[in-house]
Formats: C-alpha cells, sequence, structure tokens
C-alpha cells in the first residue's frame, strides 16, 4: 500500500484542483494526493488552438459574480490575466420566429419589452396570485403554471445555453433551489423579489455596483489562450508524482478506524481524509456499494459538439455574444457564440469565427454524427440565421468527453442522499460536476466550502439555497 496521505483527492478537474489549492492556502505542508485517470489534469475544461484560432471543447467562460471565483483568480495570480466580456455591453439574441431578436439581460426587463404582448404581460403579473406548485414540477411547467406561456421560449434559451437541457425534463427545484425558496417563502416569485428588492440596499448585493449606480449585469470571463488556463495554473501548483497523479483510474473506496483506502490501476492509496471530487454519475459508481446505498446509480447526462467556423472577415457578425435557438424554432443547431467578439485574438489577424453548438438533451443523435455531415449540417442552419454567402476557412468538430450532468426528476432525493451519507462517514466530502449545479461557480463555491470545513464538525455539502441571476 502507497503512503498515507492527510487527504486524498478523486478528480483533478476544476473541483479536485479548486480543493488542493485552498488546502495548500491553509496548510502549506498539508500532504494530499490527487488522483485522475486522465492524461491532463482540468477535466472538462480544455481549449482547442489551431491555425490561429481558438474555440472551447468545454466551457467558454464564467460570470464574475462569485466571490468564491473572485478569490481564487486573486489568489493564484489569475486576476491579472483574465479578460472580461460584460453582459452590459454584449448583447445576446434568440431566434424566434424565424430571425434574430435582441434579448434583454433579465426576466424583468423581457417582461416589460415590446417583445411580449400586453395579454401576455398582465398573465404573468398574475404570478403574484398563483398558489405554490407541490411536488417536484419540471422547469417548463413550473414557469407556465406561474407565468403563462409568454416566457416560455425565453426559458427554454436559458437552458438549452446552460444545461444544454431539456426544460421539460429539467426539475426547478434542482435548478433554480434560490427562485422556489422565495416562491414558497412569499408565495409569489415577483413579491420575493420586491421584498429583496427593498432589502438591497442595506446589504452589499451580488451584482450591484453600489447605492444610486444602479444594477450592474455580471461579465463573462476568460483567459487569452482559453479556458484551460485557470486548470492549468491551480494543476502547476502541485507536482507530479508527489502531489498529483495522472493515468490513474479510482475504481473502488472503503473506509476503516484509520480513514479511507482507494484501489486504483497503480494500486492502493491510503488518507485519514477522502474528497471525491467526481461528476455525480462517476461519484455514484464508487460509492454504490457502500451503505446506504444511493436512491439512484445515475442520473441522465447530456453531451453537444462544437463545430468551429472560421471566416474572412469580409463576413460581418452581428454585434454580440451570440443567440440561442428554442426547440419551438426546430433548428438544427441549439446556438451560435460569436467568440471572436466576446474576446480578442480569438482569430487570426483578417479573420473573424464562431462556434455552432449541437446536440444536447433533445437531440443526442445529432452529436454522433461524422464530423463532414455535423459541418455542413450546422453551416446550412448558421448560414440561413446569419445570412453568410462566403465560405469557411477553417472549420473544426469538438467533442467534449464528460457528460453534462442533467438535473432532473428524482435529483433532491440524491442530495438529500449524499448529505445522510457524508453525515455517516467521517472524513468524507462529495463535490464536483453536478452536485448543487453544473456552473464553474457553482463548483468553486462547493469545492471551497468542501476545504474550509472538511475534518470540522460542520457539514460541508449544500449550503442555503442561493438566488442567482437569469442570463442568456
Ligand atoms: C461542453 C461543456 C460546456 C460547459 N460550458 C460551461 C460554461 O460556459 N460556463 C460554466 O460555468 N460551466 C460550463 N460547463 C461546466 C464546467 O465545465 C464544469 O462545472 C466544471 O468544469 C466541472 O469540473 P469538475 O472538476 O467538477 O468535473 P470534471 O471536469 O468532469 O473533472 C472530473 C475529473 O475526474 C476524473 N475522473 C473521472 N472518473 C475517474 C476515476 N474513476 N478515476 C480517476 N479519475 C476520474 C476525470 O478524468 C476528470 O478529470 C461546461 C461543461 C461542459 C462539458
Amino acid at each position: 500500500m502507497s503512503a498515507s496521505y492527510q487527504t486524498l483527492i478523486l478528480g483533478a478537474g476544476l473541483s479536485g484542483l479548486t480543493v488542493a489549492h485552498k488546502l495548500r492556502r491553509q496548510d502549506p505542508g498539508h500532504r494530499l494526493l490527487l488522483l485522475d485517470q486522465a492524461e491532463r489534469p482540468g477535466g472538462v475544461i480544455r481549449s482547442h488552438r489551431q491555425a490561429g484560432f481558438t474555440a472551447e471543447i468545454g466551457p467558454h467562460g464564467f460570470l464574475d459574480n462569485c466571490q468564491e471565483s473572485r478569490d481564487v483568480l486573486a489568489e493564484t495570480g489569475l486576476d491579472r490575466e483574465c479578460v472580461t466580456a460584460s453582459l452590459q455591453e454584449y448583447v445576446r439574441y434568440v431566434y424566434l420566429h424565424g430571425r434574430l431578436r435582441l434579448i434583454p439581460q433579465s426576466p424583468l426587463k423581457i417582461l416589460f419589452a415590446p417583445l411580449i404582448p400586453w395579454p401576455a404581460k398582465l398573465r404573468v403579473l398574475a404570478e403574484l396570485r398563483r398558489p405554490v406548485l407541490a411536488g417536484e414540477p419540471t422547469v417548463a411547467r413550473w414557469a407556465e403554471h406561474r407565468f403563462g406561456p409568454a416566457l416560455l421560449p425565453y426559458l427554454d434559451a436559458v437552458y438549452t445555453g446552460t444545461y444544454a437541457g431539456d426544460f421539460d425534463r429539467l426539475s426547478i427545484d434542482a435548478v433554480m433551489p434560490g427562485v422556489r425558496a422565495l416562491e414558497r417563502q412569499y408565495g409569489s416569485v415577483l413579491r420575493g423579489l420586491l421584498a429583496r428588492a427593498r432589502q438591497r440596499p442595506k446589504e452589499s448585493g451580488e451584482g450591484e455596483s453600489g447605492k444610486g449606480k444602479g444594477l450592474r449585469l455580471p461579465a463573462m470571463t476568460s483567459f487569452p489562450e482559453g479556458m484551460e488556463r485557470l486548470p492549468a495554473r491551480l494543476a502547476e501548483q502541485f507536482q507530479p508524482g508527489r502531489d498529483i497523479r495522472l493515468k490513474v483510474r479510482v475504481e473502488a473506496v472503503s473506509s476503516n478506524a484509520g480513514g479511507w483506502q482507494v484501489e486504483t490501476t497503480a494500486g492502493t492509496f491510503s488518507g485519514r481524509r477522502l474528497v471525491i471530487a467526481l461528476p455525480v454519475n462517476r461519484c455514484l459508481q464508487l460509492l454504490a456499494p457502500l451503505s446506504p446505498a444511493p436512491p439512484a446509480t445515475s442520473i441522465p447526462e447530456t453531451w453537444i459538439s462544437t463545430v468551429v467556423f472560421g471566416f474572412r472577415d469580409e463576413v460581418r457578425l452581428p454585434p454580440g455574444f451570440g443567440y440561442l435557438a428554442p426547440e419551438v424554432e426546430g433548428r438544427f443547431a441549439l446556438g451560435t457564440l460569436f467568440s471572436a467578439n466576446m474576446f480578442a485574438g480569438r482569430a487570426p489577424a483578417g479573420h473573424t469565427m464562431f462556434e455552432t453548438l449541437v446536440g444536447g438533451r433533445r437531440h443526442p443523435e445529432r452529436v454522433a454524427l461524422d464530423d463532414q455531415t455535423l459541418t455542413a449540417r450546422a453551416m446550412a442552419d448558421v448560414r440561413e440565421i446569419l445570412g453568410i454567402k462566403s465560405l469557411p476557412v477553417y472549420t473544426a468538430v469538438l467533442r467534449h468527453q464528460g457528460g453534462i450532468p442533467q438535473l432532473e426528476r428524482g435529483y433532491g432525493k440524491l442530495l438529500a442522499w449524499r448529505e445522510a451519507f457524508v453525515a455517516g462517514h467521517p472524513g468524507l466530502a462529495v463535490c464536483g460536476f453536478g452536485w448543487n449545479g453544473i456552473g464553474i461557480n457553482d463548483m468553486i463555491k462547493q469545492a471551497t466550502r468542501v476545504a474550509a470545513t472538511l475534518g470540522s464538525a460542520a457539514r460541508p455539502d449544500g449550503g442555503a439555497a442561493e438566488l442567482k441571476g437569469v442570463y442568456f
């Protein structure tokens, strides 16, 4: 058996790396070991650089409205490297009724925009009198019950853009726990939002730039060489072979009075404490043989493929971040990110570039298409929407490895099981892709909490239901 560590961390994606980074900040001598089956750290965060174009295989960025993420950037010096694009300055579009429509960046502003007819606006306001829906409704069912059908295409676009998901399957309690808490507390989301707005001057509210300055929209954050810089910088702190072991697959975990044992393809490792920072389904596989058994052995996952298109800059993209197409429009692609508009240097001089996203929960068969068919169909789709006549000078199809966890019906039971499981297994913490959210900020927040409470009596997982903004 290999030497005993203070903490074993399974998974060297963003979650595991953040836990390790925080533990080392607390105690520079902390004996920890990160284990990952991949050849490189960073998990699903991976940038693609070729022929002067920079695209993303995984995430394209994260919003700068999360204190824990800002802390990690400051602690690693990445705050001096990162590049930002404000949602305030860069518009987004929803493809609706056959054309791109510029959308305001908040549900309330959408409501008061001319996009929504007056009878539908009044129906939205009737939300104040709608009863709280019991059970675990889907996002679509819940939104229609509360606000009527007018906002549905916009919400569809939001959950296509974040989860590549199907809002007829995603659970509102799982993806918007803060909104559900508000609804339950005030009997209405609008009433709850108004109450919060009244309280806000007393607080230093998230996303606000201070009294009298109005609401500040967050900015999308990335790095000049792409998102991969974030995990790469975190991983630089750990010595290969001593602190981090790659190409090592974890196959089983068990505990005894002394701590935790981990069986891997490179032998057995032991540690006083164990952090499982793997995607939900990989974690469930490992914990299923232990007691109490989880209520489900897996949750649904979804995949997207990204088709990168480079053009000479005779092709003019509309200003802004890009567009999303709700399912009701029947488009081939989920949407397109105007990457060259978002961050400088994504395309070589004299060129522009965009990334078209295909697949998702509703169309897994499209992800399985070969590169040539995928590229041709995505091009035809975008050509019609953007009116592009020229041929691309560069194309690439990017396929990510890990699936995007879908927080659907039954997810609440899974979270409750994890809480109980962790409480019953001293020295264990569980975080990672799909636990309490799927975004980068969610992962950094959870990992920070795990590192702060590991080994103490405080519960590392969960936390109060947070009210998150909805951005396109
Ligand atoms: C296509 C895509 C687009 C996204 N876009 C955005 C976005 O724009 N903005 C945003 O905020 N978030 C986005 N996300 C989500 C974001 O990337 C994740 O929240 C985050 O990267 C998850 O990090 P993680 O470390 O928890 O999981 P992962 O990155 O999945 O890392 C888990 C690690 O565990 C390892 N592992 C798994 N099983 C084993 C095993 N048995 N033994 C050893 N190692 C194992 C894997 O190799 C991997 O390195 C996107 C995700 C995807 C897939």
